[in-house]
């Protein structure tokens, strides 16, 4: 399980994060091979909440502002799988990019908490911390076999470099 850097306090007030201006956003939580099974498999998982992009497929806001999760109890802001939340949706506001041919660990400034938090120790040792787990072997193999985990999003900071397992792994 990731440690987080953002406390849950914070975005159960922040309301920002599984709210999407357009149905087809890029920012729409990508899923791994294995979670996409796992979430069909479990009772009154709707299929059509899984898009064949390996995305979550958005729906309409009742609040009629764009898009939502369709995962996410609007009333109370809270994730309806919150135990088997994506491996990207556990991420964030940290990301995998991957830029001029290296695979990189990115955040999103966009999130307040990071925005406020981003030059201080506090952020410096989760940023270390991080970079150490998605470098670790399980995690290179899981990124090797799930290719669609590595987006390239424009409007992220740099971080890490990040390591990919070789052809021999
Ligand atoms: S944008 Fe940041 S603070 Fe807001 S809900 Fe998302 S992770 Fe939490
Ligand atoms: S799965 Fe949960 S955490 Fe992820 S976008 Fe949907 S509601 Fe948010």
């Amino acid at each position: 399980m990731i440690r987080q850097f953002v406390p849950q306090e914070f975005c159960l007030k922040c309301r920002s994060c599984c709210r999407f201006r357009e149905e087809d956003s890029v920012w729409g939580p990508c899923l791994l091979d294995e979670e996409i099974q796992g979430l069909l498999d479990k009772p009154g998982i709707p299929s059509a909440a899984l898009s064949v992009d390996h995305r979550l497929k958005l729906v309409a806001d009742p609040s009629g502002e764009g898009f939502i999760c369709p995962f996410l109890e609007a009333s109370s802001n809270k994730c309806g799988i919150y135990n088997n939340h994506p491996f990207e949706c556990r991420l964030y506001p940290f990301l995998i990019n991957f830029r001029k041919g290296k695979v990189l660990l990115t955040v999103d400034l966009n999130c307040p908490y990071v925005y406020e938090n981003i030059n201080s120790q506090a952020a410096r040792d989760y940023i270390a911390y991080l970079t150490d787990y998605l470098n670790s072997r399980p995690l290179r193999l899981m990124l090797k076999n799930n290719p669609q985990i590595i987006q390239a999003y424009e409007e992220v900071r740099e971080v890490a470099e990040l390591e990919l397992p070789d052809e021999t792994e």
